[in-house]
Formats: C-alpha cells, structure tokens, sequence
C-alpha cells in the first residue's frame, strides 16, 4: 500500500510511542512485534459500490473500512464521504482511533470508513442509495460486538439511519447498536451532536485552568464551521471567549471584536456558504491560510488534516492549538511549534468527546435504556477530564508533549490488553 503523509505520520507516531514505552518494565520482545503488527489493520476491506443514479445510469464508487485493532473492544470510528478519500488516508484514520478509544479508556477499539465522492454532487436520493448500499455490502463486518460505525466528514445521523436500515434489512433483524450518531428518533443518543465540540471545550477548559488563563480574556479563531467547529464555538463563546475569524470551505469571516457565532451558523445554513454570509453581512471575508496565522491565544484547526504543515508552521502566532480535526497538525509542524512553546493539545484527547458519547449510545441502545442529556453532557465531561489531567500527569512527570502522553498512555493500554 503506498504511504501518504497522513500514513506516513501515523507510522512515526507508532514508532516515536514504542521507542518511548522500551524505557519502561514491558517486555521487549512482544513490545517490538505489537509495534510491527500495529503499524498495519487487523483487516482492510475494498469494495466498489454500484448506485443507481437519477438519470437511471449505474455509477460505481470505491469505498473502504479499515478494522484497525480490537484489543480493548470492537471496532469503532467514522464514515467519511470526500473526494480525496484514499485507502491510506482511512487507513491513517483508524489507527487513531485505535489510540484515541484507548485514550478515553472506554472498552472499544479503531476502525474508519470511507467512500471517494463528492457529496455535494449527489441529490437526495443518490445519496441515500449510497448509503444503503454502504451499510448493506459491508453488512457482514459490521455488529455489535464486531465493528459499530458512526458519522464523520460529510456523514451524519440522516446517513446512519439509511445505513442502519440497509444493515437491519440485510440481516432481518432490528440492530440500532450497530451504528451511532444516529437520529433521536432511530435510537440515537441526546448529547452526540454537540459531543465533539463539547469534549474540545472542555479539554480547553481544563488547559486554561492549569495555565492560570481566564476564558473570558482568550481570543479564537475556528477553521472548520461543521460539526465539530460549530458545537466549539457555540460553548467557548458561552464562557466568554472571543471568536475572531471563523471559515469554511469557501474561505474565513473574521471580526476582530468576537463573531456571533449563532448568527453566523444560521446565516452559513440558510445561504449555504460563508462567503456568501459574508458578501450578505459585508463582513470582512479572508483565505484560510490567513485564519491560521491571525495572532490568537488558541487555534482549533476543525477541518481535515495536514492543514498545519512546513508551509505554514513559522507563521502560526497562536499559543496553543486545540486539534479538533483529526491530525490537522504535521509531524515536522509540530516538532517546529514545540520548540516555539506553542502547545498542541492532540487530537485523540480533544475531539475524543464524539465517540465518548458514541459509546453512551452504543451502550443505551445495548441496554435499551436513554439517558437524559445532563446525564451524557455531565459523563462527557467527566471522561474529558480524566483523560486531560491523566495526559498532563504523564507529560509532566516525564517531560513529553502532550500528543507524546496521550500516546504512550492509550498504546500502553492496548499492549496490555494483549497480553491479558
Ligand atoms: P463536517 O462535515 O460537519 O464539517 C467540516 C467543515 O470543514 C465544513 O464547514 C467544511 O466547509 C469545512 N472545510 C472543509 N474543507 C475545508 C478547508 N480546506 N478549509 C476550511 N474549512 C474546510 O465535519 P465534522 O464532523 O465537523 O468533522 C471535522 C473534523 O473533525 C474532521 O477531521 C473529523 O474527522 C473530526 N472529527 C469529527 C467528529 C464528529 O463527531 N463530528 C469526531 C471526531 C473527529
């Protein structure tokens, strides 16, 4: 398989983890041969869908799911459709979430999906037929104890439930714990939407407070306005934080008295586009290149990866870096900012919040069971705390990154689980 840089740091990830773990009591020996088998997932499987078009043409697409490792529990992580999906890239992916499960020590393990499209470019229907025929072809390695899947870029609950159906179909039984970041009303979990958001809040939260930082004396700027950009924004700007530029796709709105970012999420939604809010509101419209390198306290890259790279790393000027994307920031980028002092709080730790609460649904649907939404915000963030003080324990004691800590804890759990 041909190594992208995404893989590629994924790899070095791994082995920068192993080589910090051989100082420690665990055996050599099966440490080296964990390390080589974890370096590649347990199954990676191709298929090419058919879908049915509107014009009554059939059209092929490839799609992929990556089953990385199941130590700790079944396989777990999102379905990305995108054009620049590749089998690297949803490869790369899943060995996060190997690390990032183990993170929040909750008992699954890492998988990702993927399917190479434009979204953007299909109706209603077309994408629905996608869907389908994603949760049926890929049906037999999917279950509850198997591999659950959730939502990622360009996928929510609205494709969940098609694909829930399809799985349901195929096996002839009902099954909603094989999917989540499903709907409510499909067996979805109250608190999952803003989860990711809320969990990256909270890591936030927990790094000013051992700073000495008061929320409401921090600027931000948000790349990114999904999901997971959104929910950020809507909790940091409801403790005080100003949020001076925020973009999409199109390009970056950015008010240097703080955006409201309520306003902002309506207007994106109604006219389909920042620039467009922008061109309506005659706000002052920037490329994102710029966004990154605005001089801020904090910059949550919440986009895709490799947005923060050799290109750009000597012109960041934030002073800590909230990845709520998964792996926004290079290797070598981050080498550079850690000698700069900019702390880059990692992905697996800030944007664990998403599958924190994917896993409360997988287990309320399991027990048939649904938790009011105090209780799933107030678990959140009880997962997140532990995580983040558990990450500056082990940074602090042994003078590592915070991404160096959060790795050398989550890979050490999935060792032992091995050897158990
Ligand atoms: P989303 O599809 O809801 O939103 C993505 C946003 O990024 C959109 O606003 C899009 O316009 C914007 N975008 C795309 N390309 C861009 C670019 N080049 N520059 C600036 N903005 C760009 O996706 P999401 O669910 O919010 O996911 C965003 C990131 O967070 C991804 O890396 C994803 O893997 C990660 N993540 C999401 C979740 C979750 O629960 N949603 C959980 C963990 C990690």
């Amino acid at each position: 398989m041909q190594k992208n840089l995404f893989l590629t740091n994924a790899i070095n990830l791994i082995d920068e983890t192993s080589a910090m773990l051989q100082n420690g009591h665990l055996d050599k020996g099966k440490l080296k041969q964990f390390v080589e088998d974890f370096k590649t997932p347990d199954q990676f499987i191709s298929k090419e869908l058919t879908v049915t078009m509107d014009n009554g043409e059939e059209k092929k697409f490839k799609a992929y799911r990556s089953q990385h490792n199941n130590n700790l529990g079944p396989y777990k992580g999102g379905i990305r459709f995108h054009q620049d999906v590749s089998a690297e890239e949803v490869q790369a992916l899943s060995i996060l979430m190997s690390f990032k499960c183990s993170l929040a020590d909750i008992p699954l393990g890492g998988g990702k999906g993927g399917v190479i499209v434009n979204p953007k470019n299909l109706s209603e229907g077309e994408l629905e037929r996608l869907s389908k025929a994603y949760g049926a072809d890929f049906s037999d390695h999917f279950g509850e104890y198997l591999d659950v899947p959730a939502p990622d870029v360009n996928t929510n609950g609205k494709i969940m439930a098609w694909m829930l159906d399809a799985y349901e179909q195929k096996k002839g039984r009902k099954a909603p714990a094989v999917f989540t970041g499903k709907p409510i009303d499909s067996g979805g979990s109250l608190g999952r939407e803003e989860a990711t958001g809320f969990g990256g809040f909270v890591t936030l939260k927990e790094y000013a407070k051992n700073k000495d930082m008061h929320l409401d004396k921090m600027t931000a700027t948000v790349q990114g306005y999904g999901n997971a950009g959104y929910w950020f924004s809507h909790f940091a700007a409801e403790s005080g934080i100003r949020i001076i530029a925020i973009s999409d796709s199109t390009g970056a709105v950015i008010d240097r008295d703080g955006l409201d970012v309520e306003k902002l999420k309506q207007l994106k939604n109604r006219l389909g586009s920042l620039k467009k809010t922008a061109e309506q509101e005659s706000l002052t419209f920037i490329t994102n290149s710029e966004l990154l390198t605005l001089n801020v306290d904090v910059l949550v890259p919440a986009a895709l990866e490799n947005e923060i790279d050799k290109e750009n790393m000597e012109e960041i000027q934030a002073g800590v870096i909230v990845e709520l994307a998964n792996g926004p920031t290079t290797f070598a980028a981050e080498k550079h900012l850690t000698q700069r002092h900019v702390d880059v709080l990692p992905d697996i730790l800030c944007n664990c919040g998403g599958v924190v609460a994917s896993y409360f649904e997988w287990v309320q649907n399991l027990a048939n069971e649904s938790w009011s939404e105090e209780t799933v915000f107030k678990k959140i963030e009880e997962y997140l705390v532990n995580a983040f003080h558990a990450v500056d324990e082990v940074r602090d004691e042994k003078g590592l990154t915070y991404r160096q800590a959060a790795n050398v804890i989550a890979m050490k759990r999935i060792f032992e689980a091995e050897e158990k």
